[in-house]
């Protein structure tokens, strides 16, 4: 089968032949359907080197995917071939306390997994692959009906990510108050949404970008900015004086996150989803009072299950730009470029 490989730290990913995988007892060989370009692969491609993660290459890349039940391992039970399904992206031990808390991107025993806090397509093959070797039945969703598997990938991290922040900060998103969301691609975009869907709280969505700031109104923000140096004063400006209760960074970078501490209100949250490098001085006068500042990874998989419920609902719906396998190293050049509009998905 043909599958998209990242070979190396700082090495731009290939397109190469690979023996299709069979699945061992307990395993299931998933037919890809979808498999999201996420930002985070353009970081692994350019950023990262030896030992600043827990895992390496070579693998395959592409960690949100959905697809269909193929070949069942020995000992599987409860999926059927050809079912359609989402696959929760996290691998853990399975055993630890913490992975049976649904918490498998904390597991407590990272030496029983091959890629700790990964999984398919960060440290182990992922989906931009015809094939996907998911290591237990455990890691896959059923999707609900009106679910195709090109919408439901991104649902797995571009959706579930966002989902897993806002969800910590939903005590603070009464009515009245007010979220905005720093960078609207593929998890911003969905973050606006997830935030409408779930919360009274106003919506503020800010990309540089017209058309992704058109793609926030689409989905339910409420008033879309333009970053600039007087970002916080227009977010404090829209929001009577007081400041933004919660922030979500989908970017991450220097100006960002000073932004988002210079919008936060009193006893609010900013949230680090974005891993554009950038640092926040954080002290007693760097912040108004009792802001959190808190970074969140993924999401886990009663999460997704909620985040798949909403989507048959017709309450999140990803926007999604199609590419073949064969076209997965334009899909990244195009997302380096800004020129996506929402996810690109690689449908094999
Ligand atoms: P993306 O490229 O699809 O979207 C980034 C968006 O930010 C674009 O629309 C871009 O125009 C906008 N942007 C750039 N600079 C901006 C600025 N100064 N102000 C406002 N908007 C700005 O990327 P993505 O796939 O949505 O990922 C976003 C970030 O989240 C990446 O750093 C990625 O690695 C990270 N990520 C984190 C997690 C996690 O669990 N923490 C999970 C997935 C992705
Ligand atoms: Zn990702
Ligand atoms: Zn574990």
């Amino acid at each position: 089968m043909k599958a998209l490989r990242l070979e190396g730290w700082r090495s731009p990913a290939v397109l190469r032949d690979v023996e299709t995988p069979v699945p061992g007892p307990g395993e299931v060989l998933v037919q890809v359907g979808g498999a999201g370009a996420c930002h985070s692969d353009l970081h692994l491609m350019h950023e990262f080197e030896d030992g600043q993660l827990p895992w390496a290459p070579p693998f395959t890349l592409g960690h949100e995917n959905a697809g269909w039940v193929h070949t069942l391992g020995a000992g599987v039970t409860g999926l059927e071939p050809g079912q359609p399904v989402a696959v929760v992206g996290a691998w853990g031990c399975g055993t630890c306390a913490r992975c049976r808390a649904d918490l498998e991107t904390y597991c407590d025993h990272p030496e029983r997994t091959r890629a700790p806090g990964g999984g398919g397509g960060l440290g182990l093959d992922g989906g931009m692959a015809d094939y996907l070797l998911v290591p237990d039945a455990r890691h896959l969703v059923v999707l609900p009906d009106g679910l195709d598997p090109a919408h439901a990938a991104p649902l797995t991290d571009a959706a579930l990510t966002p989902y897993h922040a806002v969800r910590r900060s939903w005590a603070k998103l009464t009515p009245g108050s007010t979220a905005v969301v720093i960078g609207v691609g593929g998890l911003g975009h969905l973050g606006a949404q997830v935030l409408r869907a779930t919360t009274a709280a106003t919506v503020i969505a800010v990309d540089p970008r017209e058309s992704a700031r058109e793609l926030a109104k689409r989905g339910g923000a409420d008033l879309v900015l333009a970053p600039g140096a007087d970002l916080a004063a227009q977010v404090r400006e829209a929001t009577g004086g007081t400041g933004a209760d919660v922030v979500l960074d989908f970017v991450g970078s220097d100006d960002t996150l000073l932004a988002g501490a210079a919008m936060s209100r009193q006893l609010g949250d900013l949230t680090i989803v974005g891993l554009g490098g950038g640092t926040l001085p954080v002290s007693f006068f760097s912040l108004p009072y009792e802001v959190s500042v808190q970074s969140t990874y993924w999401g886990n998989r009663h999460e997704l299950v909620e985040v798949l419920g909403l989507a048959s609902r017709g309450l999140l719906h990803a926007e999604v730009q199609m590419f073949g396998l064969d076209e997965a190293v334009t899909a990244y050049e195009l997302l380096q470029a800004g020129a996506i509009e929402g996810r690109a998905v690689v449908v094999p």
